[in-house]
C-alpha cells in the first residue's frame, strides 16, 4: 500500500513545489512507483512536471467534487516516470464548493482509498496556506515532510503549522505525523544557516532529514522547461541531493 506523503508549509515560497516534484522524480529514479498530487490552485507542481495545467480535461478539482476518480484524473508524465494529478485555477473555486458538501475535510482522502494499491508513493504539494485543501492533504496522509530555509524566522512558522498538524491529528487522522523537516535551499557560506540548522537540530532531532538541498540555480531553472531538476540536469548538486533525499525517504518508510 502506497505511503501518502504532504509536502507542507504555510509559508509561500519555501521551496514545497520544487521538493514535490524531484522527491517525486527521485523517487521513480530509484524504482518506486509515484503519484503526484498537486494541490495547489497556481498548478506550479504540474507544470513543472510537464502537464499543462491550461489543458487539463480532469483535475485534482473534478476529484474532491467526486466528478472523477483519481484513476480517471492521472496523467502519466513519460519525462519525469511519474503519475501527476494536476491543479488549476479551477481549484480555487472548490475552496468554497466543499464547505457545504459532507466529509468536506475527507474528499481526498476517500478518493485515494481506491489507488492505494497502484502506487509506493503519494506526495501531495500543498499550497501555502492552512486552507480546506491543506486540510484535505493532511487528512489523507501518513505524514508531513516540512520544507525550510534556514533563516531567522523559520522556527516561529513552524509553530501555526505544528498546531494545525495536532489539531487534524487529534480530530481528523490519527495516523498523521511529521515525518522530517527538510532544509532546503541551504548555503553553507552563510554562517547564520549554519546556526539555525544546528537549531533545528537540537529542536526536533531525527525529526530532520540527513539530507541537506543545496541553493542550486539549476533547481530553480528546471521549471521553465517543464522538468523536476532532477530530470532536466541529473547531475547537478541539487539534483543529486534530491535523488539521495529519494534514499532516505524509501528507508524511513521501511521503519515506519
Ligand atoms: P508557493 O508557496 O508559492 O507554493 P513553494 O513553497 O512551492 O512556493 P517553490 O516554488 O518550490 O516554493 O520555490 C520558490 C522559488 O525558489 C522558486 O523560484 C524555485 O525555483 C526556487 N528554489 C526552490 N528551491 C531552490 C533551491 N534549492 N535552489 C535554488 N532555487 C530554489
Ligand atoms: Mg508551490
Amino acid at each position: 500500500m502506497a505511503k501518502i506523503f504532504c509536502v507542507a508549509n504555510q509559508k509561500g515560497g519555501v521551496g514545497k513545489t520544487t521538493t514535490t516534484v524531484n522527491l517525486a522524480a527521485g523517487l521513480a529514479k530509484v524504482g518506486q512507483r509515484v503519484l503526484m498530487i498537486d494541490l495547489d490552485p497556481q498548478g506550479n507542481a504540474t507544470m513543472g512536471s510537464g502537464v499543462d495545467k491550461r489543458k487539463l480535461a480532469l483535475s485534482v478539482y473534478d476529484v474532491l467534487l467526486e466528478s472523477a476518480s483519481i484513476r480517471e484524473a492521472a496523467i502519466l508524465s513519460e519525462k519525469c516516470g511519474y503519475h501527476v494529478l494536476g491543479a488549476n485555477r479551477e481549484l480555487a473555486g472548490a475552496e468554497v464548493e466543499l464547505v457545504a458538501l459532507d466529509h468536506r475535510e475527507k474528499r481526498l482522502k476517500g478518493a485515494l482509498a481506491e489507488i492505494a494499491d497502484d502506487y509506493d508513493f503519494i506526495l501531495i504539494d500543498c499550497p501555502p496556506s492552512l486552507s480546506m485543501l491543506t486540510v484535505n492533504g493532511l487528512c489523507s496522509a501518513h505524514g508531513v515532510i516540512v520544507p525550510m530555509q534556514c533563516e531567522y524566522f523559520a522556527l516561529e512558522g513552524l509553530t501555526d503549522l505544528v498546531n494545525t498538524i495536532k489539531q487534524v491529528h487529534a480530530n481528523l487522522n490519527r495516523d498523521l505525523q511529521i515525518i522530517g523537516l527538510l532544509r532546503v535551499m541551504f548555503d553553507p557560506r552563510i554562517t547564520l544557516q549554519q546556526q539555525v540548522s544546528e537549531q533545528l537540530k537540537s529542536h526536533f532531532g531525527d525529526k530532520v532529514f540527513n539530507t541537506v538541498i543545496p541553493r542550486n540555480v539549476r533547481l530553480a531553472e528546471a521549471p521553465s522547461y517543464g522538468l523536476p531538476g532532477v530530470v532536466f540536469d541529473p547531475s547537478a548538486k541539487g539534483s543529486l541531493a534530491f535523488v539521495e533525499f529519494a534514499r532516505e525517504m524509501v528507508e524511513r518508510i521501511q521503519k515506519m
